[in-house]
């Protein structure tokens, strides 16, 4: 008899019942033929036949079940060994059970040294267990981001250490039994030092080419600029000038940016937080905008709360952000079309909501799920509006979210959108540390 292909093991103990029964039921079978008569002895011995084959296929079950379940842990055991991404496991005592390769080649500790040790935040002073003891009590850890909210499961967060460079995206979950109690932890670790390194020296270049573009490009916009106003210029020269004048603009906005979304990926955007009386600034901003508005004759309209509202932020990062979704609203929109803007305090919440309001192009599902990507230029503009480098929305994001905000979207085509930006009110919601948008 054969179990995919091998010979079944009968000695093994999912065949106890079995041997019983048939022992059993012999001695029974037996000893009937000597007391009763034939027929009943024939009878009961024939039940008994049938209650042992019966033990013998519930071994057989219970053989094929138990090897079942350990070819699924062995393929549990050898996908976690050969990940990519560390995974190891530790009880409520932080006794380490699970360690495979992967760790191993992250902390430089071999699995025979680890399984069975118990990690304390003591052995942070011990060089071999430094890195190892930090990621598994973040807290003394040189510099964290944390991305999830304290106490709900699986943690996210990453940790950067400096000597040597190591950066590490950590994920950890909790192990639970069957009564939804913890007996220990999970944590899948990402070694993205390589990554980030290389995003590093490619922001590192472009930083420094815009850098390279931006002095002679300044000179260009300059010579432009004081052509124009020469009053002894033909209308046809007059025009060509204005022509290289509009382009040395538009070249000077590109590198600007390119600049900005650079420092931006390297965590070097450098931000200042200070007060800022909220229905001030959007109003400056808007008065601003209104010369755009005026070339595209857009009305713009400010809805403020009576109360003025002080956030905590980078007034100077704030005005690019906010200025970027004005100047979209304005271009985007249609002629004799209006942008409103409205400022909310959430009654319950400490955050408040900026809403930019406008009824132009709108946007489609298409457009909508790639918005806030790098030098993404939707469809619905790139007809009517050959300006523009499609890096604004996600500068803005970065700032939004720095500022530990969000910002959202609706959009309706050819009625237009509504982009929502969310900020807190408190200084304490803001996150400690400058880390770009994924
Ligand atoms: P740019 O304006 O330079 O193209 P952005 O990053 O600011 O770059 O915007 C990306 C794209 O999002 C735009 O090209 C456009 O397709 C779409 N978009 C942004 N704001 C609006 C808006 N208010 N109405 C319609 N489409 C918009």
């Amino acid at each position: 008899m054969k179990i995919t292909g091998k010979k079944i093991e009968l000695f093994q103990p999912d065949f106890i019942l079995f041997w019983v029964s048939l022992l059993s039921s012999t001695l029974i079978s037996a000893l009937s033929f000597i007391y009763f008569s034939f027929i009943w002895a024939f009878i009961a011995s024939a039940l008994l036949i049938i209650l042992v084959g019966g033990a013998f296929m519930m071994g057989r079950l219970l053989l094929r079940s138990r090897k079942q379940k350990q070819y699924e842990e062995k393929k549990i055991e050898k996908f976690i060994e050969n990940a990519h991404d560390a995974v190891i496991m530790y009880d409520k005592d932080f006794r380490i059970f699970v360690w495979n390769q992967a760790a191993g080649e992250i902390f430089k500790l071999k699995k025979e040294d680890i399984i069975g040790q118990t990690i304390s935040p003591e052995k942070v002073s011990i060089s071999s267990f430094k890195y190892l003891t930090q990621t598994i009590f973040p807290s003394l850890a040189p510099s964290i981001n944390k991305k999830s909210a304290p106490g709900v499961y699986p943690q996210i967060l990453d940790i950067t250490f400096i000597d040597p460079s190591l950066e590490l995206a950590v994920i950890t979950d909790r192990i639970l039994d069957d009564n939804s109690d913890i007996i220990g932890f999970i944590k899948i670790i990402k070694n993205k030092t390589r990554e980030i390194n290389l995003l590093r020296s490619k922001s590192e270049f472009i930083t420094i080419a815009a850098h390279q573009l931006r002095t002679p490009l300044t000179a260009v916009h300059w010579i432009f600029e004081t052509f124009i106003k020469n009053e002894s210029l033909s209308s046809s020269d007059k025009e060509l000038v204005y022509n290289g004048l509009s382009a040395s603009i538009r070249l000077l906005k590109i590198v600007n940016d390119l600049l900005d979304v650079s420092k931006i990926e390297l965590g070097k955007f450098g931000y200042v937080f200070t007060e800022i009386n909220i229905n001030e600034f959007l109003d400056k901003l808007l008065q601003n905008a209104n010369i755009l508005a005026k070339k595209y004759n857009v009305f713009l309209y400010f809805e403020q709360p009576k109360t003025p509202i002080i956030i905590y932020g980078d007034p100077q990062k704030l005005s690019i952000a906010f200025s970027n979704l004005l100047d979209n609203a304005i271009k985007y929109n249609v002629k004799n079309g209006q942008v409103v803007v409205k400022v909310e305090l959430y009654p319950s919440r400490p955050y408040i909501q900026v809403s930019i309001k406008d009824t132009g192009l709108g946007m489609s599902k298409n457009v909508l799920d790639k918005l806030f990507s790098k030098f993404f230029r939707g469809e619905n503009v790139i007809k009517e509006q050959t300006e523009g480098s499609g890096l604004g929305l996600y500068i803005t994001k970065n700032i939004i979210l720095r500022h530990g905000g969000n910002i959202s979207v609706e959009s309706v085509v050819g009625r237009g959108s509504t982009f929502y930006i969310v900020l807190p009110a408190d200084p304490t919601l803001i996150p400690p540390k400058e880390v770009a948008m994924e």
